[in-house]
């Protein structure tokens, strides 16, 4: 399933942030998998048994052992025209340039795990929280299914929510110069975020906080790309406009 607000929360920020990330890196990526039901999974899994093709996955759908059906992984594909033909579609898998080992690098660097670095079966184009282990064998044996795991969330984000909302150790008030004006994003802003948002110093800098969910940040209508300049309280910096409502 394509939709990113199925994911673990911290996971929909971060696949954000990779976004953002790689686009800074020059390197234009789109989500293809995210939430994976059990019958998905068994479908693949026939894949190369019982169905045509090649074997793609060892991950039954009722054992739940894809990371996939927890809602911790995610599948990034290139939004490229790498071969430069005209066509972006052709490219998706193109690794002929090594971006997948570029994306990987600047997931972990999010503190993501990547399925490239897997020793057994790689996968470039794979990756997860890196919270529970490689494997689902942690989350089975405390949660046994995906649904119980799914109703903790509210209170992972809660702690995670917590953990972040220290100041770090960014220096306050030192942030980019926005790059855009743009009258129309002027405005009181709320942040939607279940489980918070990072004010940063510049779009892919150092966090100066979190903003907890429902805190009001103003914005004087500047920005660059995604990435609002907003008051919150004391404290300037930037927050991703996906995450704001006016
Ligand atoms: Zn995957």
């Amino acid at each position: 399933m394509r939709n990113l607000a199925q994911l673990h929360p911290v996971l929909q920020m971060k696949a954000v942030e990779l976004q953002e990330l790689c686009k800074h890196n020059g390197i234009a990526i789109k989500y293809s998998e995210c939430l994976r039901t059990a019958a998905e999974q068994d479908a693949l899994y026939a894949k190369g048994r019982t169905a045509k093709g090649s074997i793609v996955t060892n991950a039954k759908g009722s054992s739940y052992s894809s990371m996939h059906q927890w809602g911790v992984a995610i599948d990034f594909y290139l939004d490229m025209d790498i071969d430069r033909d005209g066509s972006k579609i052709d490219d998706a898998y193109n690794n002929s340039t090594h971006l997948f080992e570029k994306v990987g690098k600047l997931a972990q660097s999010l503190g993501l795990e990547w399925g490239g670095s897997w020793k057994t079966i790689k996968d470039l184009p794979h990756v997860q929280l890196a919270d529970w282990g490689s494997t689902p064998a942690q989350l089975k044996k405390t949660y046994g299914t995906p649904d119980r795991f799914f109703k903790t969330w509210t209170d992972a984000t809660q702690k995670q929510t917590v953990i972040d909302d220290k100041p770090s150790t960014a220096s306050k008030n030192v942030y980019d110069a926005a790059q855009v004006f743009d009258k129309k994003l002027a405005g009181n802003y709320i942040v939607s975020a279940k489980s918070g948002l990072n004010l940063r110093q510049g779009t892919n800098k150092g966090v100066i906080t979190c903003m907890p969910k429902n805190s009001k940040v103003k914005c004087y209508g500047y920005c660059t790309g995604d990435y609002l300049l907003v008051e919150y309280g004391k404290y300037t910096g930037y927050a991703h406009k996906d995450y704001l409502k006016k």
